[in-house]
């Protein structure tokens, strides 16, 4: 069972994105919280975690700069998910160590395609050609 994590503070965005993956089958894990993040990441040790920015307790960036230092979580994919738009803040946030950055609003469409284009391919579970 391919496991991922979504850590995200906005209940709308977090419970899109449990009901995007649970319904393609992926076990999935969610914190409303970084501090609470870290922590279910080191309890489950997902395959992939998908990350909010601003968050409170610890924002995304610090979530990011733990998970990257852990030598147990660093070779997870981290996925920033954010609103944030302003120039540069593309090279930001993957200078902080995220694997990749998607915008929100989450289209529920590109959504499933886009997390499993940064998954390992036998860790994907809709089998869907991607380029
Ligand atoms: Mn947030």
């Amino acid at each position: 069972m391919t496991k991922i994590l979504v850590i995200e503070d906005n209940s709308d965005n977090l419970t899109v994105m449990e009901y995007l993956l649970s319904k393609n089958g992926y076990s999935v894990f969610t914190a409303v919280d970084g501090e609470k993040g870290v922590a279910l990441a080191k309890k489950e040790m997902p395959d992939l975690i998908i990350c909010d920015i601003q968050m409170p307790i610890l924002n995304g960036f610090e979530v990011v700069k733990i998970v990257k230092n852990d030598t147990k979580l660093q070779r997870i994919p981290i996925v920033a998910v954010t609103a944030y738009a302003m120039v540069g803040d593309r090279e930001k946030i993957l200078s902080a160590g995220f694997n990749h950055y998607m915008g929100k609003p989450i289209n529920p469409e590109e959504f499933l395609v886009e997390i499993e284009s940064i998954l390992p391919a036998e860790l994907r579970l809709t089998k869907q050609k991607i380029d």
